[in-house]
């Protein structure tokens, strides 16, 4: 309870308006006043207080989370929401321990001794033997109940070959590879597990969109996962050892930027890890430095490298039929790093492409917080509102900015039954 001290005050800060339980998705499906912002804010309260026991009730309420942050943005007192929720999270992990099955991804596959590759590797072996192709969208359906997964789940195929690597990327040069003779930006391109493990296409797109624009890339083959997981599941030790080694990895680049296509990535590499290294006063100014430098593709296509100038030189994709593409908007783009504008600019400008916007595309798909794995009936539920909003809309195409909410959205496409394609913004370029 000692790491929750200091947030006293922060709670303290809640004037039980109750203006947060209009935007909460957990609230909106649950109508549980614990589900709420103000609601986990007064049982934080009680329990620092020793009104209530750190288990049952308080430990429920804590993890029934998406830590979307739609209560911070709406809160008029200004409470830091998500920053006390994800620190009680913590306090929970280490008083309670992580569940078996995540502690064990968390500490032998995601840490920095890289078992995971090795592991997937085998994974995308034997995946045939549990799981079904789907004739609804780009996914598997498992063939009979499996542990976790269930038996009606839409999953992502794992990538045949990861995309850290293909052999157009291992091609790259590891470190900075611009050609010194003329004046290029130098890109870093950080490919987090979505893209690597599930989506490389995406990788590979988001490759081709940065050289096409003037970029020269380079992709570290030593970078890891970001960390988010373990820190969405409040383990803070093995999350603050995966940044490090990142931070290791692409500092020995001399990189002007770091690029991902990744919105949960992106959020980790500019912010969590300043939150989880910035404390050490050997590495704060080494951490500021490196996330000074991350962006998210749209932002480094739209703001740094001027996209617009090259989409003259896409051909043959402009002609025919249009599609209409329509847009969600991931929480850890729009909400955690105020990116709305440039992947909208970038659908606006796509060649073939007919932008259309839906009703509450700021409404989060239910994958975050680890919700998806701790309680899935509750992240599907929350995706339902979305499925609807996006049928409404009649769009052909739902595009997004994060491999995670990807791979939500086409699962609850499919539950909910709307026939629409889901991808990734820069697929469509
Ligand atoms: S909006 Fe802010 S002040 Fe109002 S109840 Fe929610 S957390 Fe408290
Ligand atoms: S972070 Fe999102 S899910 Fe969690 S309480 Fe706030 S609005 Fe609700």
């Amino acid at each position: 309870m000692d790491k929750l001290k200091g947030l006293t005050t922060e709670t303290e800060k809640c004037a039980r308006c109750g203006t947060c339980r209009s935007t909460c998705p957990t609230f909106r499906v649950l109508g549980r006043e614990g589900a709420s912002a103000r609601g986990k804010l007064s049982l934080i309260r009680a329990y620092l207080g020793g009104e209530v026991s750190g288990k049952g009730v308080y430990a429920r309420h804590i993890k029934e989370c998406a830590l979307c942050g739609a209560c911070k943005d709406s809160c008029p007192n200004g409470v830091d929401t998500v920053g006390v929720f994800a620190a009680a999270r913590s306090e929970l992990a280490a008083r309670e321990g992580l569940p078996f099955a995540a502690s064990f991804i968390m500490k032998s596959l995601l840490e920095p001794g890289r078992l995971m590759p090795a592991a997937l590797k085998f994974a995308s072996r034997l995946q045939g033997l549990l799981l079904k192709d789907s004739s609804v969208e780009s996914g598997l359906l498992p063939r009979f109940s499996l542990p976790v997964v269930g038996d009606s789940r839409l999953l992502p195929p794992l990538a045949k070959v990861f995309f850290l690597d293909m052999p157009e990327v291992r091609a790259l040069p590891e470190t900075n590879g611009k050609d010194a003779s003329i004046k290029q930006i130098n890109v870093a391109f950080y490919a987090g597990c979505g893209v690597n493990y599930l989506m490389p296409e995406t990788g590979l797109f988001s490759i081709r969109a940065l050289k096409r624009a003037g970029a020269s890339v380079t992709v570290p083959a030593s970078q890891i996962c970001c960390g988010m997981p373990a820190y969405s599941m409040g383990d803070v030790a093995t999350a603050r050892g995966m940044a490090l080694k990142n931070l290791e990895v692409f500092e020995r680049g001399g990189f002007d930027f770091i690029v991902t296509s990744c919105a949960t990535c992106g959020y980790a590499l500019k912010t969590m890890f300043k939150k989880l290294l910035g404390d050490d006063a050997a590495l704060k100014d080494r951490v500021a430095a490196f996330s000074s430098k991350v962006r998210d593709l749209s932002e480094m296509l739209v703001n740094e490298l001027r996209y617009k100038v090259f989409k003259g030189e896409v051909s043959g994709k402009g002609s025919g039929k249009k599609i209409t593409v329509t847009y969600h908007d991931p929480c850890h783009l729009n909400r955690a790093q105020g990116i709305r504008r440039e992947p909208r600019e970038m659908l606006a400008n796509a060649p073939g492409v007919e932008f259309k916007e839906m009703k509450f595309p700021c409404a989060c798909c239910g994958l975050g917080g680890g919700l998806s794995t701790t309680n899935y009936e509750l992240s599907i539920e929350i995706a339902r509102r979305k499925a609807q909003s996006v049928k409404d809309s009649g769009a052909d195409v739902l595009a997004t900015a994060c491999p995670g909410c990807i791979v939500q959205l086409r699962d609850a496409m499919h539950r909910y039954g709307v026939d629409v394609k889901v991808v990734h913004v820069v697929d469509l370029l």
